[in-house]
This record gives structure tokens, C-alpha cells and sequence, in this order.
């Protein structure tokens, strides 16, 4: 009862505030950031942060979500179109080749052209250039989106024959998921070759004076950020800093990709509270990566989702509003709540009240009961509870926000291409490139 009135009091000020009070919040922020980024100055750095699969879907939501607004929020500089080589809808390979490479290529295809030309990348240019280079992912650090930037593979599947490229490309922080696709014999070379090695949290933050660092923190994914806690793996932020503490210490500069890799799954699996507390925790270690940009002063920072997922809408189900705020009582994925029923889904209410403290009615019991794929249904179910609409469980061909903070920054506003960001890029570290 107590929590039913807080919650009631706490949306009453959330909208008095948005109708109200919001507006001069966000322009008495304008002028100090809009100063930093109308700078031409060199750009020593490069920070490119890909939350995967982040629209303008997700970051109404996450503003709500949060109630206030994000950090990202106030560097919106413009968006970018996101279609592949031979379809409206990009996969994450076509569209981190484009981001990578700037150039355009068939869906599933990493850094490769239509024709299986190799590409270059923005990280090789840089590395070209002298200077260091680094790659961070919440997903296996093979993944799709990071393999990109320093691997040409016909096949996103091929994660074996992405590992040791990163290696031959001289990547000099790898920090994320897939301990698997690195055998012993390439750990040992890149020991050799003087890479710091770690495997947890603890060992990520003992790293004292690595020139090159190698963290792999699970065999396959590292864990959603919801259930993180039971896991030894550091947050997506911890991550961020650690890569900039090493690559920092090049005089030469450095380019970092940072992914959100799993803001995209949960809206796969239109898992709202997922894709929110990962948003969180990209949001995170976006904080750091300016943190550093505005001592430093020469580095970009970058931030552009790839491409929608899930067809996410703000509102819906006939209904207008939105109650996002109900999403932060959810305590776990929908695969880990559907994972705790028992086998004869007899337990389906008190799981959804533990995990995600909403009552269910008679017949949502009855469609989780029924469902082929509880997890799925129980994530329609909340979705629905907290009005966050979706059309799709692929990804779709929206416009996608991008943000930009530090010098040169003005580059990337208007609508520009997915193609764009690396050409910009290495303009403005004056690099050459293509
Ligand atoms: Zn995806």
C-alpha cells in the first residue's frame, strides 16, 4: 500500500516536472556544452561508444525511466541512416562495417565490401598513425560490433577466426566476453608479446602499469547488468576506465570502442527492464569517457546506436502515457525469472512478484502458463505494464540518435550516414584514412 502511494506521488512529480520544470533545465545547460564542442582543435583521441541497437525509442524511454535526463541527452548533435548494402534493415555486422569502415556492405559480412573486398578500418588507420588502440563489449569481445574494427571475416559466426586478428592488428586493450574463441597457444603469444592478462573484477582493478591488456571475463557473454551481482565480471564503466587508464599513456593518442552489446538482446527478447538497466549501464560508462574528455581536452567522444531493435515505442496498447518508473522494481531478466518456474508453472505469481513486483491478473497467469516461451510472454507482460509498445523482435530502419562531445564535434551534427562517422573521425585526428 505504502509503495503503491510513493509510486503514485513519485509519477505526479515526474510529470509536473516534465511539463514544467524541464525546459529550463535543459537550456541553462545548453551554453558551457555547446562551447566545448564548436572547437576545430586537433583530436588526439577518439572514444566511439555504440550502445547496440539504441533509437530514439530507447532514449525517450530511458529519460523516463531514469526521470530525468540523460546524460547522453544534452550532446545530441544530429542523427545517421542505418540502412545496409542490400537491405532497409541493417544486422549488427553491416552496420559496424559502415561505422567502422565507412563503407556499406551486404548484412552478416564483417569489414568486407559486397564484392569480399578486405576494408580498413578507423581503429587500423589509427594504429597506422601510431597510435593505440582498444576494444570493449559486453558481449563476447568477437562479437559482431568490436569484431569489426580490427578483423575481416566473411561470417559473423567465424568468433575463432576473429581472436586472433585482433592480436595481429596490435589491438592494444581487449576487455569484454568470450574467453572461449581464444585459445591457450594465442594467450600465451600475446603474454609473450607483453600483454597483461585478467579474468575478473578484482584482477581488472589490481592492473597497475599495463601497456596491453587482455581481459576476458566470461567464456561466452558477460552477464546482463540485472544480473550482474551474481557474477565476478566488472561493469561495463570499470571496463571503459581501465582501457582509458592504459591507452591514455600513448603520447601518440588512441582510438577506444566501447559497446553496449546487450541493449540490443533485451530488445530481441523485448525485455524492457533489460534493455533500461543496460542503457544504465552504458549511460555509466559514458560518464567516464567524458570525464576523461573534458580534462584531457583532446579526445572526441562519439556516442551512436547502430540501429533500432525490437521496434520499441514510447506508449501504447491503446493506451496513452507511459509507466517506465515500474521497471526499476524489476530485478532480473525475463530468462532468469522464467528460469525459477517450476515445472508445472504453478509458482508463475510469486516469481513475477519477487523479481518484478507486479500483480498479475488471472488471464496473464494463464498466458505464462500457456506460453511455448514463458520468458517471452513474461516479457510482453511487463512491457505492457509499463507501456513500452514493440512491433518487432528483429531490428528495424529508423534513424538513429548521435551524440558528440569534445573537439570537432560539430561534425557529425544534421543527418549523416552510418558511412560517415570514420571518415569524420579521422578527419579530425587528421589521420589519413581511405
Ligand atoms: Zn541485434
Amino acid at each position: 500500500m505504502k509503495k503503491t502511494l510513493k509510486k503514485k506521488m513519485m509519477i505526479g512529480a515526474i510529470a509536473g516536472s516534465l511539463t514544467v520544470g524541464s525546459f529550463i533545465g535543459i537550456t541553462s545547460l545548453q551554453p558551457a556544452e555547446a562551447k566545448s564542442t564548436q572547437s576545430n582543435e586537433k583530436v588526439e583521441n577518439v572514444i566511439f561508444m555504440i550502445p547496440d541497437g539504441y533509437s530514439s525509442s530507447y532514449a525517450t524511454n530511458y529519460r523516463l525511466y531514469k526521470g530525468e535526463e540523460s546524460v547522453m541527452d544534452s550532446h545530441l548533435v544530429g542523427m545517421h541512416r542505418t540502412y545496409s548494402a542490400n537491405s532497409e534493415v541493417t544486422d549488427s555486422a553491416a552496420a559496424g562495417t559502415a561505422m567502422a569502415t565507412g563503407t556499406k556492405t551486404n548484412n552478416g559480412v564483417i569489414s568486407m565490401d559486397p564484392d569480399g573486398n578486405k576494408l580498413e578500418s578507423i581503429l587500423q588507420a589509427a594504429e597506422k598513425s601510431g597510435k593505440s588502440s582498444g576494444l570493449v563489449a559486453t558481449s563476447t569481445i568477437t562479437h559482431a560490433t568490436p569484431a569489426v574494427f580490427a578483423s575481416n571475416v566473411a561470417t559473423r559466426a567465424n568468433e575463432k577466426d576473429i581472436a586472433p586478428q585482433f592480436l595481429q592488428n596490435d589491438v592494444d586493450v581487449i576487455l569484454g566476453g568470450g574467453k572461449k574463441y581464444f585459445s591457450d597457444d594465442l594467450l600465451n603469444q600475446a603474454q609473450q608479446d607483453g600483454y597483461e592478462i585478467v579474468s575478473d573484477a578484482q584482477s581488472l582493478n589490481d592492473v597497475k602499469n599495463a601497456d596491453k591488456l587482455i581481459g576476458l571475463f566470461a567464456e561466452d557473454s558477460l552477464a546482463p547488468e540485472l544480473d550482474r551481482e551474481t557474477t565476478n565480471e566488472p561493469s561495463l564503466k570499470e571496463m571503459t576506465t581501465a582501457a582509458i587508464d592504459v591507452l591514455s599513456k600513448d603520447k601518440d593518442g588512441f582510438f577506444l570502442m566501447v559497446e553496449g552489446s546487450q541493449i540490443d538482446w533485451a530488445g530481441h527478447d523485448n525485455d524492457a527492464a533489460w534493455a533500461m538497466k543496460d542503457a544504465e549501464a552504458f549511460e555509466n560508462a559514458v560518464e567516464a569517457a567524458l570525464d576523461f574528455a573534458k580534462k584531457d581536452k583532446k579526445t572526441l567522444v562519439v556516442i551512436a546506436g547502430d540501429h533500432d531493435t525490437g521496434g520499441m515505442s514510447v506508449g501504447g496498447y491503446n493506451e496513452s502515457g507511459a509507466n517506465l518508473e515500474i521497471l526499476k522494481n524489476v530485478t532480473a531478466t525475463g530468462d532468469f525469472m522464467a528460469a525459477q518456474l517450476n515445472e508445472e508453472r504453478s509458482n508463475i505469481q510469486e516469481i513475477v512478484m519477487e523479481y518484478a513486483d507486479i500483480t498479475l491478473s488471472v488471464e496473464e497467469i494463464d498466458q505464462i502458463k500457456q506460453a511455448s516461451d514463458p520468458s517471452f510472454e513474461i516479457n510482453s507482460i511487463i512491457s505492457k505494464h509499463a507501456l513500452v509498445g514493440w512491433t518487432h523482435t528483429g531490428h528495424t530502419g529508423t534513424d538513429i540518435p548521435v551524440y558528440a562531445y569534445g573537439p570537432q564535434a560539430h561534425k557529425f551534427a544534421g543527418l549523416i550516414e552510418n558511412t560517415d562517422f570514420p571518415q569524420l573521425m579521422a578527419e579530425a585526428m587528421k589521420i589519413p584514412f581511405n
